[in-house]
């Protein structure tokens, strides 16, 4: 019937808890599809972690967690004077901790809420927001003049894996410290327990907050499972019509049809590996099925990944079983690769 994703509980919960005890100051993140849990269920997990503070991505996504977990939201979409920014439930103003990443937007948000809460952005070499060193410094003379604002701390998003990025957050950090704001608290992103440990050792008299999605939610994928349900199965002949687009079968097998399509985000996956024009070549002159236009799936039958009839429908997507492969029953679980922070399950199942 579904797409499920199915979580080992016990293991799940030790390896967040583990991920906490780690990084004291952890700050979950809990955006987009809720990298594949949903929103509210991280929400809660966070609630059950301990933790004081957990962010959001955007100021839409307040309302999906601030009940299910009782601590500050900080978000990390930079404040603008327009939009949903302007319409955080009052209820909540003394919760959210703002980003604000221009000179302009700081003046902005504290004539709206003089004592808000926020975090400077420093621009890093994302080149996404944030301050330049010398904004930087003019946003620490403009909160002078905004005695009731509560400035918590200066955000660093840095770009993923990109080798070490000890050099980088070193030149980011004198800039912080030029700027003599009041705050001795970093809000980071994407480095490693090393770089973590490197920075506290260099800036001892700053507390550094990880902000952490993939790691925490998705770092133990070994607890995490994947399924589709096998919702039927048909025979099929060397030249049989199927599909939306009345394609012929270009060999005999078996059709299924699996639950799962473009409505849980199930793609076509890019062909892998074999994608050079050499190995596509090869591929043509064996007659295999991709060379007939039959395009690499998600889905795997006996640890075989199986290819697509046709391209995904809504809700469910047609694979071909070569004649020869065992034939799954109706009902049975399949297993599917996907990338959960882009997947929406219908079910998550945590033991
Ligand atoms: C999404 C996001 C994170 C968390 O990213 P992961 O790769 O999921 O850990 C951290 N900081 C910012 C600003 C983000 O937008």
């Amino acid at each position: 019937m579904s797409l499920t994703l199915t979580v080992d509980g016990d293991r799940w919960r030790a390896h967040l808890r583990s991920v906490a005890d780690a990084n004291p100051g952890l700050v979950p993140v809990i955006k987009g599809n809720g990298y594949g849990f949903t929103r509210g269920r991280l929400a809660r997990k966070a609630q059950w972690l301990g933790v004081d503070t957990i962010a959001v991505g955007t100021y839409n996504e307040l309302e999906h967690v601030a009940s299910r977990f009782d601590g500050s939201l900080l978000v990390l979409t930079p404040w603008r004077p327009f939009g949903v920014a302007l319409e955080v439930d009052p209820a909540l103003a003394d919760r959210v901790v703002h980003t604000i990443g221009r000179v302009e937007d700081l003046e902005g948000l504290l004539s709206h809420q003089p004592d808000a809460r926020l975090v400077l952005e420093r621009m890093t070499s994302m080149q996404r927001h944030g301050f330049s060193a010398r904004e930087l410094w003019a946003a620490a003379s403009t909160l002078q003049r905004f005695p009731r604002a509560r400035l918590e701390g200066v955000a660093l998003h840095l770009p993923l894996e990109q080798g070490s990025h000890l050099a980088e957050v070193g030149r980011l950090m004198n800039d912080v410290v030029a700027a003599e704001l009041e705050t001795r608290t970093i809000w980071v992103s994407h480095l490693t327990d090393a770089e973590l440990t490197a920075l506290r050792t260099s800036y001892a008299d700053y507390t550094v907050r990880p902000r952490t999605g993939t790691q925490l939610w998705l770092g133990d994928r070994g607890a995490l499972h994947v399924t589709a349900t096998v919702m039927d199965v048909h025979d099929l002949e060397r030249g049989d019509a199927f599909g939306y687009r009345a394609r012929t079968a270009p060999k005999s097998g078996h059709l299924l049809i699996v639950s799962g399509g473009t409505a849980h985000g199930i793609g076509l996956e890019a062909p892998q590996g074999a994608s050079s024009i050499k190995a596509r070549a090869a591929t043509l002159a064996r007659g295999g099925l991709d060379a007939v236009g039959f395009v690499r799936s998600p889905f795997s039958t006996d640890g075989k990944q199986r290819l697509f009839a046709e391209p995904p429908h809504m809700q469910a997507s047609m694979l071909f079983l070569p004649a020869g492969a065992r034939v799954p029953v109706i009902g049975e679980q399949i297993e599917v690769r996907v990338r959960y922070t882009a997947t929406t399950f219908d079910r998550v199942v945590v033991s």
